[in-house]
């Protein structure tokens, strides 16, 4: 059923607190945590607790769940005192999505380069 947790899945391990996560933040709906491999001084994930495979996927089912997640990535950002700040979300492994669980990644404290490689 849709949202419902996947027992292969990474990231529902992560929600359900059976693999271990530098959890900075976490709502009823969200939880937010620093990305193993960081790619900028501030880079976390900010994950639904639902799982959907995809932003779309979730934003398709649950617009106000896709819409908490966008909120937390300011929250988060807020949190390290970023001024400004990217939102990715790896779309498709031709994208670079290795983690099929709704996830945004919120980058800063560094200069950016456009466009991203
Ligand atoms: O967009 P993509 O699917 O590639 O992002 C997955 C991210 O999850 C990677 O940046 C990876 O470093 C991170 N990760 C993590 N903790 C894990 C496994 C992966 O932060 N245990």
């Amino acid at each position: 059923m849709a949202g419902e947790p996947k027992d292969d899945c990474l990231f529902c391990k992560i929600v359900e607190g059976h693999v271990p996560a530098t959890i900075v933040r976490e709502t009823d709906t969200t939880v937010a945590f620093r990305d193993i491999n960081p790619q900028a001084p501030t880079h976390v994930l900010v994950i639904p607790k639902a799982h959907y495979k995809d932003a779309a996927a979730l934003a398709t089912a649950d617009p106000a769940l896709a819409a908490d997640l966008l909120r937390e990535a300011q929250a988060v950002a807020d949190e390290d005192k970023l001024e400004s700040y990217r939102i990715v979300f790896n779309t498709g492994a031709g994208a670079g999505q290795t983690v099929f669980h709704t996830h945004a990644h919120v980058l800063g404290g560094r200069g950016m380069q456009w466009p991203p490689g």
